[in-house]
């Protein structure tokens, strides 16, 4: 109980849930309040995989895997990295604030931002401003 021992806190477990364990692997991944995110979206032959891999591993196979452990298979990069942000920050809201999980559900807020960034990717490639900014290699010489 590291917070324990630095006097951060008197309850060192999850503030959401409860449970003994409040490290990154609970807080993004088996909080109930994260599993009731992840289970919707993860395919059924990925779920087994999904809670098994260590956690360093779990972050880096999902954020530069494009098919990942999604259902849809599309963009799962993108989706996890916002539910990640997503999850940290209504914890943060909810811990900091007083505000429960009501309002925009997690999910559904998640699912509107993958679609924006998606729709903004073309966008961003058009764009003249970023295409004007030409950063070349120097010449050798
Ligand atoms: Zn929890």
């Amino acid at each position: 109980m590291e917070c324990f021992r630095r006097n951060l806190t008197l309850n060192c477990g999850c503030t959401v849930c409860g449970d003994a364990q409040k490290n990154m692997d609970h807080i993004f991944r088996r909080c109930p309040v994260a599993l009731s995110i992840w289970f919707p979206l993860i395919r059924e032959d990925k779920v087994e995989e999904f809670f098994s891999l260590d956690f360093k591993q779990w972050l880096f196979v999902n954020l530069s895997n494009v098919e990942g452990f999604g259902r849809d298979r599309v963009h799962w990069d993108v989706l996890f990295g916002f539910l990640l942000w997503n999850l940290w920050r209504k914890r943060n809201e909810w811990v900091f604030s007083d505000q429960d999980w009501s309002g925009e559900p997690v999910l559904q807020r998640v699912l509107r931002m993958q679609h924006e960034a998606i729709a903004a990717r073309p966008t961003l490639a058009s764009d003249r401003s970023l295409r004007s900014t030409n950063v070349g290699v120097p010449a050798v010489g």
